[in-house]
């Protein structure tokens, strides 16, 4: 890093959101207009870049499963590269960066490289899914807590497996679970949540939340990888599993009600 009276290199850490522009934060777009390289996630629409001038360097960091995927280490290596370089770097992570967007392992290793680092929050998918689909995570008829999970485990060796009949439990208690990543893990999914919650337990599926390809099915917890399969459903997607599902077909009324019936 470079002695002297200058300020610190800089890297802003920037949640995109779900991916409609809309729910861009103020802040958000304030820093990407800033920006003179955006290192981005593949799950950040071309919608949100829109923002960006156009002498900036945008370099597309995408890791998901099947695609091209970039190290971890070069990304973090690029990061650094071009804040020494006196760059404006904006990392943009879909969502918010600190929820399943390791944004807490990219903050970290800057910090200890003596980066400062500015972490600016976006709108999770996880919440983006459920208000898309009119289900209140929290109505307290139904749940007092909500649990954010990954169906996506780490295969390191230091990663507990996720323990299932806790996870069921807490659900059977009202707390309202938002799966991440488990689309892949339907069938553990829903094998696990079984473990201590009813057949009939109703989940959403939302896939695209936000986007203009949103879609989405209701079901009970029975049928889950089944209606996953049969309909399709791909990553991106969220997991609403709890009975607040209920609370959102009776505000949203008639088209989930079908939707329910269909599938349940
Ligand atoms: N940091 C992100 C999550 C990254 S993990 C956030 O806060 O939203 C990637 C997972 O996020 C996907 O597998 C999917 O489960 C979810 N996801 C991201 N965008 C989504 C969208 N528009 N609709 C539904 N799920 C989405």
């Amino acid at each position: 890093m470079t002695a002297g009276t200058r300020c610190r290199p800089l890297v802003h850490l920037v949640g995109a959101g779900p991916g409609d522009p809309e729910l861009l934060t103020l802040k958000a777009i304030r820093t990407i207009r800033r920006a003179t390289v955006l290192l981005v996630d593949d799950l950040v629409g071309t919608c949100v870049l829109r923002f960006a001038r156009r002498s900036a360097r945008i370099v597309r960091v995408g890791k998901r499963g099947g695609c091209a995927s970039t190290p971890q280490a070069f990304i973090e290596r690029l990061m650094v590269a071009e804040a020494l370089r006196g760059e404006r770097v904006v990392r943009l992570k879909g969502g918010d960066p600190f929820v399943f967007g390791r944004g807490g392992e990219e903050a970290a290793h800057l910090r200890e490289l003596g980066l400062e680092v500015e972490v600016v929050n976006g709108i999770t998918s996880g919440l983006a899914a459920a208000s898309a689909i009119d289900v209140p995570l929290t109505h307290r008829d139904h749940a007092h807590g909500v649990m954010f999970l990954t169906g996506h485990a780490r295969r390191d060796a230091s990663d507990a497996a996720l323990d299932w009949p806790a996870i069921a439990a807490a659900a059977a208690s009202g707390i309202t679970v938002v799966v991440y990543m488990g689309i892949a893990s339907v069938e553990s999914l829903q094998a696990g949540l079984r473990t201590g919650l009813a057949a009939d337990m109703p989940v959403a599926i939302v896939q695209d939340a936000s986007l203009a390809t949103q879609r989405h099915a209701i079901c009970r917890l029975d049928v889950l990888a089944e209606v996953v399969a049969r309909d399709g459903f791909a990553s991106p997607a969220i997991i609403v599993v709890g009975d607040v599902v209920r609370a959102g077909i009776a505000l949203a009324g008639s088209a989930q009600e079908v939707a329910a019936r269909r599938v349940s």
